[in-house]
C-alpha cells in the first residue's frame, strides 16, 4: 500500500451555541481535512482544528506544514515502513503539532484498513464504550447555571466549568461531578487558597485543570502538594518529554492528553506508556474539533485503561455532522466503530472545500 496523494481540504461545522472561554468566542468549528490516498484505493482520514491561542497552529500554518514539509516526506512510500513514516511526520519540521496529528491519525487509519482491524483493537483495546463530560460555556453565572441544568437533563453526569462554579454546583446538586479548568489563570499561592476555599464551601471539585501558567512547573508542583484538589496538567504538556518531566517531578496528579498538542496517536501512546510506568492517570481531551480527530482520540481511549477521564465533547457541541462513519456520539455516551481503521467513510457531498 503506497501513498500516492496527500489531499487537503477545509470543513466548517456550526456549533449549537457560541463557545466562549477566557481567550475567545467561537461560532463554528473550522477544520483542516487530510486525506492520504493510496495505490490500493484505500484512503486514510485526518483532521486538525486551527487553535492558534493554544497550539499556535493557524489554518495557514497547518496547510503549509503538511503541503511543504510533511507530504513530501510521505509521498511514494509504502505503509509497511509504518514506524519510519510516523517518525518522518514528527521530524518533517518543528512544532506544528496539529498538522502532525492530522497526518499521523490518517496513517493509523490506513494501517487498520490494511490489516482489516479497528485501530483500538490493533492497540489491544477491549472497551467499546466511553462516557464524556461536557464543558459549560463561559457566561454570567445565572446563564451557566441554566446551561448546566440543561446538560444534566440531557443525561450528562460530569460537567467541566471555567468560572461560575458555585452557581453551577448549586444548580445541579451533589450527584453531578464538577471538574474545573483554570486555563493558567492563577499563581501558585492564589491557586491553593482559591481551591481550598472551594472545598471548604463544599463545592466538591473532582480536579482542577492547569491552575498556573504552562511554564511554571514549580508552581504547579506547589499546588499539587498543598491544594486539597487533584491537579491535572494541560497546557504544560505538549510532548511526551513534557509529560515525562511532570511525572518525574510530581508536578501534577494527572495529565491531559490531546492529539493536537502531542502530534497524534503515536506520541499519545508514548505519553500513555510513561503514565502507565508512573501510575499517573490521564484524561483525553480535544479542542473544538469535529468528528474525525475526536474519533481518533476515541480509538486511543478505548485502548488504554490509564486514560480514566474523558473530555471529548467536540462533536456534541456541533449542531451538524458532515462526516460519515466513525464513532457514534450520543450525548455523553460514545461508542467506537468496529470498522477497519478509524471507520471514517468520507463526507456529506459538498461539505469539504478541497484545495486542489
Ligand atoms: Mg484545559
Amino acid at each position: 500500500m503506497k501513498i500516492t496523494q496527500v489531499r487537503l481540504g477545509r470543513i466548517s461545522t456550526p456549533l449549537r451555541v457560541p463557545f466562549k472561554t477566557a481567550l475567545r468566542t467561537v461560532n463554528s468549528v473550522e477544520d483542516v481535512i487530510v486525506e492520504l490516498h493510496t495505490d490500493t484505493g484505500a484512503v486514510g482520514y485526518g483532521e486538525a482544528p486551527p487553535t492558534g491561542v493554544i497550539t499556535g497552529d493557524t489554518t495557514g500554518a497547518i496547510l503549509g506544514a503538511i503541503q511543504d514539509h510533511i507530504a513530501p516526506a510521505l509521498l511514494g512510500r509504502d505503509l509497511d515502513e509504518f514506524e519510519d513514516l510516523t517518525a518522518a511526520v514528527q521530524k518533517a519540521l518543528v512544532h506544528n503539532t496539529s498538522a502532525k496529528a492530522a497526518v499521523d491519525m490518517a496513517l493509523w487509519d490506513l494501517l487498520g484498513q490494511k490489516y482489516s482491524a479497528p485501530v483500538y483493537r490493533m492497540l489491544g483495546g477491549a472497551r467499546r464504550n466511553i462516557v464524556t463530560d461536557i464543558t459549560i460555556s463561559v457566561n454570567p453565572p445565572e446563564e451557566m447555571a441554566r446551561d448546566a441544568r440543561t446538560a444534566v437533563q440531557r443525561g450528562y453526569d460530569c460537567l467541566k466549568v471555567k468560572v461560575g462554579i458555585a452557581a453551577v454546583r448549586q444548580a445541579v446538586g451533589r450527584d453531578i461531578k464538577l471538574r474545573i479548568d483554570a486555563n493558567q489563570a492563577w499563581n501558585a499561592k492564589q491557586a491553593v487558597r482559591i481551591l481550598n476555599q472551594m472545598q471548604e464551601k463544599g463545592l466538591d471539585i473532582e480536579f482542577v485543570e492547569q491552575p498556573v501558567p504552562a511554564a511554571d512547573l514549580e508552581g504547579m508542583q506547589y499546588v499539587t502538594r498543598h491544594a486539597d484538589v487533584p491537579v491535572l496538567a494541560d497546557e504544560s504538556v505538549f510532548s511526551p518529554a513534557d509529560a515525562l518531566r511532570i511525572m518525574q517531578t510530581g508536578a501534577a496528579d494527572l495529565v491531559n492528553i490531546k492529539l493536537m498538542k502531542c502530534g497524534g496517536i503515536t506520541n499519545a501512546l508514548r505519553i500513555a506508556a510513561a503514565a502507565e510506568v508512573y501510575g499517573v492517570e490521564c484524561m483525553i481531551g480535544c479542542m473544538l474539533e469535529a468528528k474525525i480527530s475526536v474519533n481518533a482520540a476515541v480509538e486511543l481511549a478505548c485502548a488504554k485503561k490509564i486514560i480514566t477521564k474523558i473530555d471529548l465533547d467536540g462533536p456534541v457541541l456541533c449542531s451538524e455532522d458532515h462526516i460519515l462513519g466513525g464513532a457514534v456520539f450520543d450525548e455523553k455516551n460514545i461508542t467506537v466503530s468496529d470498522a477497519p481503521g478509524m471507520g471514517i467513510q468520507g463526507f456529506v457531498p459538498g461539505k469539504v472545500s478541497y484545495l486542489d
